[in-house]
């Protein structure tokens, strides 16, 4: 076979105990669910080739092209507090990693492509609807502006896993810019292995943070960009109204993408101690709590970095301190620069924060909408008479209505014309997200029917979130009583 992915993988290129060597695990029966072609031509992939026999053997992890070197990814993790010692990819396989059309370096990964040694208990697959839930919220995520891995394809390998019922199995092909972990780091701290650290370190350094290879501390200049993407992409999370579900350090990316799309949920009201995941018993990972637990994350991977800070403890761990002091600062400017574009404020004004706030606290009083109410505020920013769709949101309207009356007060200090605001507002908002009864129905329509055109339009629509779609006008709805999601589970 000729090599159609031009695979050049630099971390099977680095010392055997950071990974295990595996074979491709046969599956009985692959089959396509669907390649994402525009991605595939960003990473400089053919997409028919793909959808050929030969490709779909690759995307269900049944037979490896040339080139391929398949590795499990050793890691450790916090896991809701717990240290685990071991985990690594258990039902996944790096399969090798490509340069993409803008030169930029990109891991690709099968997901539930069988067992590997680090499967503990585990059968090493996945289950369809986890798959498609994946699929989904990782690409309604790009198309949000958001940094996240993204799925390249789905396919199922004619297996049945076994959960709580007999389910179909199923691969997801997973893009990465590394699959590098807090818990990567982590792994060789438990083992003391300093070497391995630094080795990992040059590594990431090379491959996300180049400029601090050229900082007089590298180490520390690594732990600073970590920390920063990390802020900036838990402060574009509540923006949106993502909850990941679960933020453990094996789910936190180096590389500052959201990553690990397991029980993830969006808002649909507001309400910051929302938890969706049937394992988060003690919302240790609710909403509001993600800030907090990013920080926690990253005091885990500053530890790791310790022994490259300074050779004396104290004053490494000084460094270390200072340099997760960026967090709360950095975190609070993109959040509120974020509420301000959310609420078409151009300019920067004591008490605007507060001024949100008191929107959002009138929201979770009122079983408001999160994307509604702002998405509806750009409407609203034309003028009072086109109000009614924002505060009809809200039990009691008039709390909205009082609320507006400060906002334009606020906006009439800014020399934008209502139009002008409406539009940023509009960027701002978007009008789709993928709400959880929407993926629910996906998934059932798939399992029961057989049936994946609702995952195609579902797609389709998160493919364009701030445009309006009037085809697809019910997309934007909050579920009904009914269809309400209470909880979500992990993909294992
Ligand atoms: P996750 O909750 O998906 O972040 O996974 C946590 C750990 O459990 C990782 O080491 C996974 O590789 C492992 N794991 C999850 N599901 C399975 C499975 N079905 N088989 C083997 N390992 C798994
Ligand atoms: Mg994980």
């Amino acid at each position: 076979m000729t090599a159609p992915l031009p695979f050049d993988n630099s971390y099977a290129r680095l010392p055997e105990r950071f990974y295990a060597r595996i074979a491709p695990n046969r599956v009985s029966a692959p089959r396509l669910i669907k390649v994402n072609r525009a991605l595939a031509l960003d990473l400089g992939l053919d997409p028919d080739w793909l959808e050929s026999p030969e490709g779909v053997d690759f995307l269900a992890g049944h037979a490896m092209p040339d080139g391929a070197e398949p590795i499990a990814q050793a890691y450790a993790g916090h896991q809701f507090g717990q240290f685990v010692p071991q985990l690594g990819d258990g039902r996944a396989m790096l399969v090798g990693e490509v340069i993409d059309r803008h030169g930029v370096r990109r891991d690709i990964q099968l997901k539930g492509s069988g067992p590997t040694p680090f499967s503990r208990r585990g059968d090493g697959r996945a289950a369809l609807g986890p798959v498609l839930r994946e699929y989904i919220v990782s690409e309604a995520m790009a198309a949000l502006g958001i940094p996240t891995t993204r799925t390249l394809a789905a396919a199922t390998t004619g297996e049945t896993v076994v959960r709580e019922a007999f389910l179909p199995g199923a691969v997801l092909a997973r893009v990465a810019s590394s699959h590098v972990r807090v818990g990567t780091f982590q792994y060789f701290a438990a083992r003391k292995d300093a070497e391995a650290i630094r080795t990992l370190a040059d590594h990431v350094i090379d491959r996300h943070y180049p400029e601090a290879r050229d900082a007089a501390l590298p180490a520390r200049a690594l732990l600073e960009g970590v920390v920063d993407r990390q802020a900036d992409l838990i402060a574009a999370w509540l923006l949106v109204g993502f909850i990941h579900g679960v933020m453990n350090t094996d789910n936190m990316s180096i590389a500052g993408e959201t990553i690990d799309y397991g029980p993830c949920a969006f808002l649909d009201v507001f309400d910051p101690s929302k938890v969706f995941s049937s394992i988060d018993q003690f919302g240790r990972y609710a909403y509001g709590a993600q800030p907090s637990i990013g920080l926690w994350n990253l005091t885990r991977f500053a530890e790791t970095l310790l022994p490259l800070l300074d050779d004396d403890q104290d004053k490494a761990v000084a460094i270390a301190q200072e340099s997760l002091t960026r967090f709360g600062p950095r975190f609070e400017a993109a959040f509120h620069a974020g509420l301000r574009r959310k609420a078409g404020l151009t300019t920067a004004e004591e008490g605007d924060v507060e001024l949100v706030r008191a929107l959002l606290d009138a929201m979770t009083e009122n079983q408001a909408d999160y994307t509604l109410v702002f998405r509806y505020l750009a409407d609203a920013a034309l003028g009072a008479a086109h109000d009614e769709p924002v505060r009809r949101l809200f039990v009691d309207p008039t709390v909205f209505d009082r609320w507006a009356v400060r906002w334009r007060e606020r906006t009439g200090r800014e020399a934008v014309t209502a139009e002008d605001r409406r539009i940023l507002m509009r960027a701002a908002n978007p009008a789709f997200i993928p709400r959880n009864h929407r993926i629910e129905a996906v998934i059932r329509a798939a399992m029961d029917r057989n049936d994946f055109k609702p995952f195609e339009t579902l797609l389709q629509v998160l493919s364009r979130p701030f445009d309006d779609q009037p085809e697809h006008a019910a997309y934007a709805d909050p579920p009904a009583l009914t269809e309400q999601v209470l909880a979500t589970f992990c993909g294992t």
